[in-house]
């Protein structure tokens, strides 16, 4: 019988917990939890008999993994993996999956919701624009950004997409317009949304250069990671187009100088709401559990992250 954690600083909603506890014990398995934590050591004491382990936005880095003295798979219940040593789980041959794609609708439909929130000047009383004519700019073509797609034409915009790595033919099937540059999207949509992963060539590279390439009145919505934000070049280029406008489901370091130089024109939620439903918590949870019980009894590693 393998011992399978849950490790939740922020837990799941309750239905998603009974979900992946039926999936657990009707796979012959047992289900601990460990939610809410408050110290690291009850994280390093927990993992130490567990065979695997399902977490959210929780840190395993390489003091977690030593700790882990049983463990075989961690699965980050959500699309972004950038709280998981990589490196430290392959030398520890720890399997890392993410759960691609579950949480995808909820993360789009806050872009809209914050996008909406922009062009309407926050609700301030003043007459703002509609979305329905604009040309929308999604920043990498994957599941959140195919999500924004779809919603975005039922908005009536003109959908262009840029994306390093995803062809321009399934760009084009989808019926958006592939771009052939970050700089030629930004330079051609009034609202640009963020969809890149925190990597080494993204971190930082949304500066000043690419952003103030958007036409007057632009738009940026962030639902991706703050460090992809060059936060020091957005403030002082935000400071010279006072008609640019910053959304974002992740707070930045700087947010009070954001807020306080850039109100009525900034935004951030006050915790990462994307991925805050309850549809996107169970689907979440759900497929990490599944996941996990694939790999232990089939060796099915479809998500794995570090290979
Ligand atoms: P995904 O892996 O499905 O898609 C990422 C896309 O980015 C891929 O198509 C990839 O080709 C592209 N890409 C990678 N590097 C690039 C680069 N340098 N330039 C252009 N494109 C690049 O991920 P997803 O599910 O769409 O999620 C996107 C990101 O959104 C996640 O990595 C995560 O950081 C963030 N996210 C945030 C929340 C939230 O709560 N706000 C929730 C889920 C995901």
């Amino acid at each position: 019988m393998a011992k399978i954690l849950v490790a939740t600083e922020k837990p799941f909603a309750a239905i998603a917990v009974k979900g992946i506890r039926e999936v657990v014990e009707q796979a012959g398995d047992e289900l601990v939890l460990l939610e809410k934590y408050t110290d690291k050591a009850q994280l390093l004491d927990a993992v130490k008999d567990v065979d695997a382990l399902i977490i959210r936005s929780d840190k395993v880095d390489n003091e977690v993994l030593d700790a882990a003295k049983q463990l075989k798979i961690v699965v980050r219940a959500g699309a972004g993996y950038d709280n998981v040593d990589l490196d430290a789980a392959t030398a520890h041959q720890v399997c890392v999956m993410n759960t691609p794609g579950q949480n995808s609708n909820a993360v789009a439909e806050l872009a809209f919701g914050m996008m909406v929130m922009a062009v309407r000047n926050f609700y301030n009383g003043t007459s703002g624009t509609e979305l329905k004519g604009k040309k929308l700019g999604i920043h990498a073509f994957g599941n959140v950004g195919r999500n924004v797609a779809r919603i975005a034409k039922g908005f009536g915009m003109e959908v262009y997409a840029y994306d390093a790595f995803c062809p321009k033919e399934v760009i084009e099937e989808a019926g958006v317009k592939a771009v052939d540059s970050a700089e030629a999207l930004y330079e051609t949509c009034n609202i640009v949304s963020l969809h890149i992963p925190a990597t080494a060539e993204t971190k930082n590279s949304i500066n000043a250069a690419l952003v103030g390439k958007m036409p007057k009145g632009g738009v940026l919505v962030n639902t991706a990671r703050k460090e992809v934000i060059n936060e020091a070049e957005l403030i002082q280029l935000m400071e010279e187009r006072t008609d640019l406008k910053y959304v974002t489901d992740i707070m930045p370091v700087a947010n009070e100088e954001f807020a306080a130089k850039f109100a009525g024109r900034y935004f951030s939620t006050p915790k990462k709401m994307g991925a805050q439903t309850a549809e996107a918590n169970i689907n979440a949870g759900i497929a990490a559990a599944r996941q996990i019980e694939g790999f232990l009894k089939e060796g099915i590693e479809k998500f794995r992250v570090n290979k």
